[in-house]
């Protein structure tokens, strides 16, 4: 009898998504959770205060620095970074039971974090979401009116930075619309699936069961 060749898709993806604060990672998200429900989100914790319409476990899973901290101690973070004063970090457990279960997961974690990810996982896919301009950043981050002006401009100062590291990535994908953004990272998801060097090794095998 002939076996069904298995393909790549049967393997998990850890796909890390940065970008400047404000270029639209959160809309981004929600859209593509519409459009692509097989794919799992890490939460991540942090000891930022939760902003309005925000629920612990949902957004994040919200700590105090002491909690934090202990998290750090017990190797509970798969990566952690300090970011405008906050710390925010992956819980390692869940990311690696995803994998493990050959499952795509998204961590929507900030530059250094991601740096640190790319250590531990290099055949991670890393994408960058871009800005259109510095200027429509500003005004996006100003329009969502959760931040103070001095937290504004430290998040901008910030986003110069984390632009300067986008040679790190696999990916950019500029934000001028949500649903063309989703669609250019849907392609991205499809194409690393296609990659040989994933499908090769499972392939293979089921080509030499084949008689
Ligand atoms: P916000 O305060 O706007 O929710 O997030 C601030 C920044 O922290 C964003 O760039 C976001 O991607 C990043 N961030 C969220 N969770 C994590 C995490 O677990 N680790 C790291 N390194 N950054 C995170």
């Amino acid at each position: 009898m002939m076996n069904k060749l298995k393909t790549g898709t049967d393997r998990g993806l850890l796909l890390v998504l940065s970008g400047p604060s404000g270029v639209g990672k959160g809309t981004i998200c929600t859209a593509l959770r519409q459009k692509s429900p097989h794919l799992v989100y890490s939460v991540s914790a942090t000891t930022r205060s939760p902003r309005q319409g925000e629920a612990d476990g949902v957004n994040y899973f919200f700590k105090s620095r002491d909690q934090f901290e202990s998290m750090i101690q017990n190797n509970d973070l798969l990566e952690w970074a300090e970011y405008v004063g906050n710390y925010y970090g992956t819980p390692r457990s869940f990311v690696e039971e995803t994998l493990a279960q050959g499952r795509d997961i998204i961590l929507e974690i900030e530059v250094q974090g991601a740096l640190k990810v790319k250590q531990s996982f290099p055949e991670g896919v890393f994408i960058f979401i871009m800005p259109p301009s510095l200027e429509e950043l500003r005004q996006r981050i100003e329009n969502r009116g959760t931040e103070s002006l001095e937290s504004i401009s430290q998040r901008l100062s910030v986003a110069r930075e984390e632009i300067s590291l986008l040679a790190h990535y696999d990916y950019a994908v500029v934000n001028d619309e949500v649903s063309l953004a989703c669609e250019r990272i849907q392609a991205i998801i499809t194409a690393e699936h296609c990659k040989q060097e994933r499908i090769y090794p499972t392939l293979l095998h089921g080509l030499e069961e084949v008689k």
